[in-house]
């Protein structure tokens, strides 16, 4: 959780600043749709500082701190909190029958496929309180083509049962907001809990009966991709591991008709699965049916798991490697997300785009990347915010804002003086949380450097020492994967 307690309400202002022409832009040329409508409801926002509070958590999470995007709904912060004298007051009702989806608010118009000169599906990781259809809602109010949402709450494995009312709620929101292809759309992302590598059989089936519940879900709701954390081999053998994985996904797509489960890579050491291309590839190896198999790269947890994006030739190389060991065909999604966390430090911290150790050229790397055109790209990145009244509270502007942003990159050029004020704006934003981190990680590497030193005098101990860093290591990567997805 502590990925975003530093952001300051004001943060936001200058990417805000930086990408409102090109929403303009944007806008007019959706003015025949509700284009016009979209902007002044946007700047009714940021007048009047309305402020909802969600009221019903129905089908989604009750857990304040779930991440991304769990936290309580509703309420709409915006860019100006700090000329107020008093804070805008929120309002929890708490009757469970007045039903409401999240906020109401647009906070940007959606970016036309066609208008944009690759058809990049920029969107991010909505919340679905309240039933799985408000995440439609979620989506559009801030401009996203594309979407991830939790089916179910996913920090507990006593989820309620799927409404009946799901589908069809479902399906005729997608067309009121013209999710017109959601097959390339939405990614549901599957619960933390989940780890199919699980070898105690009690908790296995535990893990596996949550995620047939999802994909039957997905199935009801006509979903085609579902994406999830490959899990921990419990310090087995990977390759077996990677087995046991794959089982339960030969089990689950005979369960079920058509979706595809979508392996996410990790950056985790030691018993975390999926932080090398290889894990993914053996797990895939294993699978039957290959149509039914997919992988969604993170591109923090790449980038701190020691495969580089930053340069253009450093793209190519991943990209390329990727291609060889899995194979581009397996491609189905991307989470777009920059570090705190410095290359190969195997941390999970995701940051703003832009602002992080990956930066924005990492980013102009990937959305011009003509091969990556409509699958979902999802941004997990922090949205807290701090506000006046010095409570956190989530600032969806900065999605909108960052999937602007990420929309503008397709086509510019990355030496014009654009792209550069750009690049050390948001470097600078992000300068703070950069060195924050690294002292950490540089703390950690000269502890570890010193705890390795007697290592050679006494082979045992130093063993026992050596397999204790590593649980610690991996638990520490647990936990933040679990905070950032
Ligand atoms: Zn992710
Ligand atoms: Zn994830």
């Amino acid at each position: 959780m502590a990925r975003q307690s530093t952001r300051k309400a004001a943060q936001s202002k200058p990417t805000a600043e930086a990408t409102v022409k090109v929403e303009k832009k944007v806008v007019a040329t959706k003015v025949a749709k509700s284009g016009a409508t979209v902007v002044e409801s946007k700047v009714e926002v940021n007048k009047r500082a309305v402020t909802k509070r969600k009221v019903d958590y129905n089908e989604d999470d009750d857990d304040e701190n779930a991440e991304p995007d769990t936290t309580e709904e509703g309420e709409q912060v915006d860019d100006e909190p700090t000329t107020k004298p008093a804070p805008p007051k929120k309002r929890k009702t708490t009757t469970s029958s007045s039903k409401k989806t999240d906020d109401n608010m647009p906070l940007a118009s959606r970016t036309p496929l066609n208008t944009l000169k690759l058809a990049m599906k920029i969107g991010a990781h909505v919340s679905a309180a309240g039933g799985v259809q408000n995440s439609i809602t979620n989506a559009s109010n801030i401009g996203a083509n594309a979407f991830a949402l939790f089916l179910k709450p996913h920090r507990t494995w006593n989820y309620p049962p799927f409404s009946p009312d799901s589908p069809s709620l479902f399906s005729s929101l997608l067309k009121t907001h013209a999710y017109t292809n959601p097959s390339t759309t939405i990614l549901p992302h599957a619960s933390y809990l989940i780890n199919l590598a699980q070898p105690d059989k009690a908790k296995a089936t535990q893990a596996y009966t949550s995620f047939l519940d999802d994909l039957q879900r997905c199935d009801a709701l006509g979903i085609s991709l579902y994406n999830f954390h490959p899990g921990s081999t419990g310090g087995l053998p990977m390759p077996e591991a990677c087995a046991r994985i794959a089982s339960h996904l030969n089990k689950a797509h005979k369960a079920t008709k058509s979706v595809v489960t979508v392996l996410e890579n990790m950056c985790g050491s030691g018993n975390i699965i999926g932080s090398a291309f290889s894990d993914l590839a053996t797990i895939i190896s294993f699978v039957d049916d290959k149509s039914r198999v997919g992988v969604c790269i993170d591109t923090c947890h790449a980038f701190a798991a020691g495969y580089d994006l930053r340069t253009p030739e450093a793209y190519a190389k991943t990209i390329d490697e990727f291609d060889k060991v899995v194979g581009l065909k397996y491609l189905k999604a991307f989470h777009l997300n920059d570090s705190k966390a410095p290359f190969d430090s195997h941390r999970d911290l995701h940051e703003n785009i832009g602002q992080g150790f990956l930066g924005l050229r990492a980013f102009h790397n990937v959305v011009n990347d003509e091969r990556l055109q409509n699958i979902p790209m999802v941004l997990e990145t922090p949205i807290e915010v701090k506000g006046p009244d010095g409570k956190k509270k989530e600032d969806k502007q900065i999605w909108a804002d960052e999937i602007k942003l990420l929309e503008s990159l397709i086509g510019m050029d990355p030496d014009s003086q654009k792209f550069k004020d750009l690049e050390v704006e948001l470097q600078k934003k992000g300068a703070a949380e950069r060195t924050r981190v690294q002292e950490q990680v540089d703390k950690k590497a000269e502890k570890d450097a010193k705890k390795a030193a007697p290592k050679k005098k006494k082979g045992a101990a130093a063993a026992t020492k050596k397999k204790k860093k590593k649980d610690e290591e991996e638990e520490a990567c647990d936990s933040c994967g679990e905070e950032s997805g």
